[in-house]
């Protein structure tokens, strides 16, 4: 609880700093408020990561040498324009653009180092590259040969949007990566929007000639490090994210993001190229068309794979967890080996097993105990069984054994073996039954059920023969 109050307080600090700098007119004030905003953030994320452990705490010093870097960036920034100095470009952008590498290590490393993960960096590379194109050809092309920037504005205009080209896949990534998302990354993934929002409508503005400091394209930034602050501070950033939920999975609502961000490329040729090269919006059409049919294709594919896998599960002989014949498969066995015991005249027994008191071991030590329990007694029960014998598991906590070519007496014996292998104290009640001459299959596993009821009722633990 404490430390949920401290990053809604540290978040709430962090915007109204935020709020401050908008609100009061551009000056000298408001120029320090900024520097002393972005100076708190790279800070409060140090501070976390003493304080309170994030799961990568590398990435999130990353993330606050970054910052570090972006504040020393505004100090001289807001330093020269109050001089009246050029601000852009100068010494301001080295350091700017030198906390990218930083950003991306940090981005990365807080994906985890999963490398069959490739499939969510390709999908982000497909939306990153998209929404880069699209970006530069709304905010950024149409003013960028003007002849009023110099080559350096230019060059350091453009490297801003480049070096978030860079960025926006490694963001995509962790939305694509984890599908349980921790509150901490979607603090931070917000953060990166807001981020990359700023950047473009700098870049933008910067060309354009609107920007001016001590507006709302500053304010975002401020913004973005609040966030950033409130996800290192955020309990969860200290929870290791679910490893099992990140396999990248291609899903059919994930095909058509790919498929719309990979067809918004040649669109945007199709929109921008000139009527008097044909043949560049004839390809442009065409290209738009072969995605469609390309994730037409893989759409198919997808389908046949899931088709696939709902067969093979149909397919499934076993019980996942325990390695037993699930009950599917005994009926098969059942089948068989009654009509083999008829036809070459030999006994055939069962063993209707009922675990005693396994809710209370459940209460006890938990699911995932009992279930570890329930592969292990199968595991010692193999051990001493004939290969021809046969474990099927046909509930929760319920096995039917077949014992081929097995009179009662055998299976008695057997059964009473396998009682006293049980591990960790667990018992069971059990109902034999030997296969009399002309009995059904439902009849011969109805006796040894209810024996198995006699037997709990006698005070379980034990083996009752069933009733010819
Ligand atoms: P009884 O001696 O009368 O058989 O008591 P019981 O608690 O074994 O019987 P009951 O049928 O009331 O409860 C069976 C319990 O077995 C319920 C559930 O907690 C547990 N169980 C069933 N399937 C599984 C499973 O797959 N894994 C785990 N861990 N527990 C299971
Ligand atoms: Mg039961
Ligand atoms: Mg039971």
């Amino acid at each position: 609880m404490k430390s949920t109050q401290t990053w809604q307080i540290l978040l709430g600090v962090a915007l109204l700093l935020f709020g401050v700098y908008v609100a009061i007119p551009y000056g000298t004030f408001a120029s320090a408020i900024y520097v002393a905003a972005s100076v708190f953030a790279a800070t409060a994320v140090v501070f976390a990561v003493r304080h309170r452990a994030p799961f990568y705490p590398a990435a999130w010093l990353l993330l606050a040498y970054g910052l570090a870097l972006c504040a020393i960036g505004h100090a001289i920034w807001y330093w020269l324009d109050l001089y009246g100095l050029e601000p852009f470009p100068s010494l301001a952008d080295a350091f700017y653009l030198a906390a990218y590498p930083l950003f991306a290590a940090s981005l990365w490393l807080l994906g985890g180092q999963n490398t069959r993960d490739d499939g969510a960096l390709s999908d982000a590379l497909i939306v990153g590259i998209s929404a880069t194109v699209l970006s530069w050809a709304l905010l950024i092309a149409p003013y960028v040969y003007d002849p009023g920037l110099t080559l350096l504005q230019l060059l350091i205009s453009a490297a801003y949007p480049v070096a978030d080209l860079i960025l926006l896949p490694l963001v995509l990534r962790l939305v694509f990566l984890h599908r349980t998302r921790l509150t901490a990354h979607r603090l931070l993934l917000v953060g990166w929007f807001a981020y990359f929002a700023a950047d473009l409508l700098y870049a933008h503005g910067n060309s354009v000639g609107w920007y001016a400091p001590g507006g709302l394209t500053d304010g975002l930034w401020l913004i973005a490090y609040a966030l950033f602050i409130a996800a290192a501070w955020h309990p969860s950033a200290a929870v290791e994210p679910d490893s099992r939920a990140s396999r990248a999975e291609l899903s059919g609502r994930r095909l058509l993001i790919l498929g719309a961000a990979s067809v918004l490329v040649p669109a945007v040729i199709l929109v921008t190229a000139g009527t008097q090269f044909e043949i560049v919006r004839v390809a442009a059409i065409a290209s738009i068309l072969l995605f469609l049919l390309v994730m037409h294709r893989m759409a198919g594919l997808l389908r046949e794979t899931h088709r696939q896998a709902e067969v093979l599960e149909g397919l499934s002989q076993i019980d996942p967890l325990t390695g037993a014949v699930n009950r599917r498969q005994l009926d098969y066995e059942l089948k068989r080996e009654l009509s083999r015991a008829v036809r070459r005249q030999t006994d055939l027994s069962i063993a209707f097993i009922d675990l005693d008191h396994f809710k209370q071991f459940n209460d006890t030590y938990g699911h995932q105990a009992g279930d570890s329990l329930l592969k292990e007694i199968v595991a010692v029960w193999h051990g001493v069984l004939r290969p021809t014998d046969v474990v099927a598991r046909i509930g929760g906590e319920e096995f039917l054994v077949l014992f081929p070519d097995t009179n009662s007496n055998q299976a008695q014996i057997v059964s009473e073996r396998l009682r006293n292998l049980m591990p960790h104290g667990q018992t069971f009640s059990a109902g034999l039954a030997t296969l009399q001459p002309d009995e059904s299959a439902e009849n011969f596993i109805a006796r040894a059920d209810n024996a198995m009821y006699q037997a709990k009722s006698r005070g379980r633990n034990r083996v009752v023969f069933a009733v010819p």
